[in-house]
């Protein structure tokens, strides 16, 4: 059983890093912003509601975020563990993680911060902007993305190193290389395969 959080601000490579540690672990990589953009693109009323924000570089209200959330994670795939990409990001939302994880009386194994100088992030935003086209890779926009985790996220590793539960991890390098550094800090802190 194998809960872990992943946070970092945008371009950090959150998304990469999540789907190979999910893996590694054999536990599902849920990825809040995947899961908006999906409800975006099939104009769903969540990804109706949703859009706005996004396209605008905040954060969708926590209301929505928290529903989405707790109906994910009591799928009976995250019942053996989760890997969380870009979920906690607010205050309110690290309340409602709480919550849920005191209901099913689980908790999280380790909060994995991946670090990363905004130089490198933005010019890793904008190659993604040319590869992948995310509307919410404009100039304009991530760098509203990256004030709003200054802002509301980045004091949140606060609250989880006061728990003991932060592995900060450096994110520059190539994928492979920060894929190592991580499944070595868990391993650090106990967390093996097949343990
Ligand atoms: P990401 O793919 O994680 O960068 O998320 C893309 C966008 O989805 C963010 O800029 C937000 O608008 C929205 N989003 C994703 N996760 C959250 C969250 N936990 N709380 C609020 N908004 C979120």
């Amino acid at each position: 059983m194998t809960r872990l959080l992943l946070i970092g601000p945008p371009g950090a490579g959150k998304g990469t890093q999540a789907v190979l540690l999910a893996a590694h672990f054999g536990i599902p990589a849920i990825s809040t912003g995947d899961i908006f953009r999906s409800n975006v693109k099939n104009e769903t009323p969540l990804g109706v509601e949703a859009k706005g924000y996004m396209d605008r570089g905040e954060y969708v209200p926590s209301t929505l975020t928290n529903a989405l959330i707790r109906d994910r994670l009591s799928q009976p795939d995250a019942k053996r563990g989760f890997l969380l990409d870009g979920y906690p990001r607010t205050a309110d939302q690290v309340a409602e993680l709480d919550k849920i994880l005191v209901e099913s009386s689980a908790r999280l194994d380790v909060v994995v911060q991946l670090r990363a100088d905004n130089k490198e992030l933005v010019r890793r935003l904008a190659h993604r902007a040319e590869v992948e086209g995310r509307g919410d890779d404009t100039p304009d926009v991530i760098a509203r993305r990256l004030d709003v985790y200054d802002e509301q996220t980045a004091p949140l590793i606060d609250i989880y190193v006061s728990r003991g539960l932060v592995a900060m991890i450096d994110g520059l390098g190539e994928i492979e290389l920060v894929t190592k550094r991580i499944i070595e800090a868990l391993n650090a802190r106990g967390l093996e395969l097949d343990a």
